[in-house]
């Protein structure tokens, strides 16, 4: 599967972790591997400099809101405010193997997981390609960049 999203959504994801010291986090909406909208939520963890937790009351209202016809939960993002863009240990100890869709933000990179019961990554993560798309309106072809695994 290939996620994509926005040159817009890209920035604001970089720009968000680049402004905050605690791990930002917040739901993917969307359908199949396409993000149609980000939405932050707050990061309710007890140690939020090191881990997330999505604020719960903002998950049971996207899921709510899915129910009656809006946008489905693909997955979420957080960021490693001092790490690399993949997910860590932790991740991995946190994660359900649901097929959700993880996008991980450190410096100026995004990366695309999806949380799996046989992921090669801590036995828990695939990696999935990010197309990360130009603003081509209706009939355009779509144009983007193939982000670079991290290193
Ligand atoms: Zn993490």
């Amino acid at each position: 599967m290939r996620v994509e999203i926005t040159i817009a959504m890209r920035d604001e994801l970089v720009r968000r972790a680049s402004a905050s010291r605690d791990e930002i986090c917040g739901l993917l909406l969307g359908q199949g591997g396409i993000v149609a909208q980000l939405l932050p939520t707050g990061n309710v963890a007890a140690e939020p400099a090191i881990r997330f937790e999505i604020d719960p009351v903002a998950l049971i209202a996207a899921h709510r809101a899915a129910r009656g016809g809006g946008p489905a939960v693909i997955g979420h993002f957080h960021s490693h405010p001092s790490g690399v863009a993949r997910p860590s240990l932790r991740d991995a100890a946190d994660a359900a193997p649901d097929g959700a869709i993880w996008l991980i933000v450190a410096g100026a990179e995004v990366s695309a997981w999806q949380a799996s019961p046989n992921g090669a990554l801590h036995g828990r993560f695939d990696p999935l390609a990010l197309l990360v798309s130009g603003c081509a309106g209706p009939g355009d072809s779509p144009q983007g960049e193939i982000a670079t695994p991290p290193r």
